[in-house]
């Protein structure tokens, strides 16, 4: 693959080897200090663009559908912070509860009433959520859940999908999305056989081959984890009746079904993925969007399961920060923002994106599938179905890499990997539509001209 390294070789030493304008030199600069520093200069892999190639865009600013980098050029942003920018950036309202919480105080390490008043924000939108405990990271949350089930059920094994990212717990490790995904790799240095042993990872949409699962380890499978609908191998929802026959499985043999809605969560409806399909889990898993922008993250369920956890019951899990004051404050403002309204805004927007998109890669005949779920959505660039992680990595991703870059350079900022869900909020406004319309056309070229 053709991609600079993230050493400090300077812009002019690789012009010659990729085919991107390298016009930011402010966050060269910021990428080169970076990487003195700072492992591949970032600190979230995805962020370093080595997938698509090119200086990443260090953001100084960002303003409803609008960030402002380094070199102060403005970009229509479809990534809104991987989702929970759901509101578009520095929304008045979220801005405003938390300077006030600010102002009150930053970190107690007690109990406070932001933390209640979100729990009970999730618990009333959920259902199947009877009780929450909150942490600081999509990674803690789906790390605690595991957790609990081992303990509330006392058996070892999990059931995790190629293809799912669930953050970078250690025995969720293999074979995930996102960044994991980007870079193809198969596991990963570091985590031991002994981390990973336990963990068994399905084709993602198969019920047979989970059937299959818990037939050949009887009363040994603590539980099943998958994204409720993932979007960390791009977009691949559920197939009719998968979630369902995953809840069934679980029942039928004494495990716990485990929905990772961190992404979809307060994103996808209201009540998340859940008030889709209508499948109750019995533990759920949230960040993103209920963080505001700031770290909060939960994970929560049946209370008979909850109870099990320390102070209540004998499974530890904790938190210096969690519950921290400030990141409820954001998250709360925003949830109480996100009304049946702000919903329909969404989607319409993702709808007419959506649009766009697939009109102006028809029109140059490129070979795609746009994948959606509720606003989320992603373009694979091949002419079949993308059903799990072998579809998805069978796609001519040089083909998006080559549509991001002219996307980018024409004032449109989208995931830097042909891996991930694109993110739209409410913030997304005719003027930004328009500059995404304007952008199309030329990127679609891009991407029929682009050769592997
Ligand atoms: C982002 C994500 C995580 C990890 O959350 P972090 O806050 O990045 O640790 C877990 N599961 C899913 C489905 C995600 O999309």
């Amino acid at each position: 693959m053709k991609h600079p390294s993230s050493e400090n070789v300077p812009a002019s030493a690789t012009m010659d080897s990729v085919s991107f304008p390298y016009d930011a030199p402010v966050s060269q600069t910021l990428f080169d200090r970076a990487s003195l520093v700072t492992p591949g200069g970032v600190n979230s892999p995805v962020r370093a663009f080595r997938a698509v190639g090119g200086t990443p865009r260090f953001m100084v600013s960002g303003d409803g559908p609008y960030l402002t980098d380094a070199d102060g050029r403005e970009y229509v942003d479809l990534v809104c912070s991987w989702g929970p920018m759901i509101l578009g950036h520095a929304h008045p309202a979220v801005t405003e509860a938390v300077q006030a919480a600010v102002a009150r105080g930053t970190s107690f390490g007690t109990p406070g009433e932001g933390e209640v008043a979100l729990a009970e924000e999730i618990v009333a939108r959920v259902t199947p959520v009877e009780q929450v405990r909150l942490v600081s990271s999509g990674t803690e949350a789906t790390m605690s859940a595991i957790r609990l089930a081992r303990g509330f059920t006392g058996r070892a094994k999990v059931i995790k999908f190629a293809g799912c990212y669930h953050g970078h717990v250690d025995a969720l490790l293999a074979a995930a999305g996102s960044g994991v995904a980007t870079f193809g790799l198969p596991d990963t240095p570091g985590v031991t056989g002994a981390q990973a042993g336990d963990t068994i990872v399905l084709p993602y949409n198969d019920l047979d081959a989970v059937h299959a699962a818990f037939h050949a380890h009887p009363g040994e499978i603590a539980c099943v984890i998958t994204e409720a609908s993932p979007g960390n191998m791009g977009v691949v929802p559920p197939r009719d009746g998968f979630n369902a026959g995953l809840k069934a499985a679980c029942g039928k043999n004494g495990a716990l079904y485990i929905s990772d809605e961190v992404m979809t969560g307060f994103r996808t409806s209201k009540a998340g993925w859940y008030g889709i399909d209508g499948v109750a889990p019995d533990l759920m898993t949230f960040g993103k969007v209920m963080g505001g922008g700031f770290p909060a993250a939960a994970f929560g369920g049946r209370a008979d399961v909850m109870a099990h956890l320390a102070p209540a019951g004998p499974v530890y899990q904790a938190g210096t920060l969690s519950g921290n004051p400030i990141a409820t404050a954001a998250g709360l403002a925003q949830l109480k923002l996100l009304d049946d309204a702000a919903y329909e805004k969404v989607d319409a927007v993702s709808e007419e994106i959506q649009g766009l998109v697939t009109g102006a890669l028809a029109k140059e005949g490129v070979a795609h599938r746009l994948q959606t779920a509720s606003n989320m959505f992603s373009v694979f660039f091949t002419d079949r179905e993308v059903r799990d992680y072998e579809d998805a990595k069978g796609q001519e991703a040089f083909r998006f890499n080559a549509f991001f870059h002219s996307m980018l350079s024409n004032g449109v900022y989208l995931p830097p990997s042909a891996f991930e869900s694109w993110f739209v909020s409410t913030a997304h406004d005719d003027r930004a539509i328009e500059r995404i319309a304007a952008a199309l056309p030329a990127a679609a070229r891009a991407a029929a001209e682009a050769v592997a």
